[in-house]
């Protein structure tokens, strides 16, 4: 189900908690209120429907990336770049690395470990910062 986006920055500054597979209706929603927004947005956390659960999708070509419990085990190549956010106006200015490497489950709930660059490396940096209460 499409869901409202969530602009309470109160909410957005918590930190999220670990996701299991009871939350797999939320992985939905977020995959498919972030295809109602793909005009203005390339990825989602699921605090951004309001659900403090570590789960993001990113937005590859025509591909929605389900990720439940991401982190970032290896980063190299760090620059400098501004950055929208759905859940707020404007740009502001942040540090990302153009190389991440990443362990999640995915939409299955299997471990998974893949290696990112560029842009679509910089929206999983942002998603994951939402998941830890982090707004850019
Ligand atoms: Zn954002």
């Amino acid at each position: 189900m499409i869901q409202p986006i969530n602009k309470d920055t109160l909410i957005l500054s918590k930190k999220s908690t670990t996701a299991t597979p009871n939350d797999a209706q939320v992985g939905q929603d977020l995959v498919e209120t972030l295809q109602a927004n793909k005009e203005v947005c390339v990825g989602m956390a699921a605090n951004m429907i309001g659900v403090n659960k570590q789960i993001i999708v990113v937005q590859i070509g025509m591909i929605s990336l389900l990720m439940y419990n991401p982190t970032i085990i290896s980063k190299s190549q760090p620059y400098s770049t501004e950055e929208g956010c759905l859940s707020l106006s404007g740009e502001r200015k942040t540090t990302r690395f153009e190389k991440i490497e990443v362990s999640y489950l995915d939409s299955n709930f299997q471990p998974q470990k893949q290696s990112f660059q560029g842009f679509v490396a910089q929206i999983i940096q942002h998603e994951i910062d939402h998941c830890n209460g982090i707004i850019i």
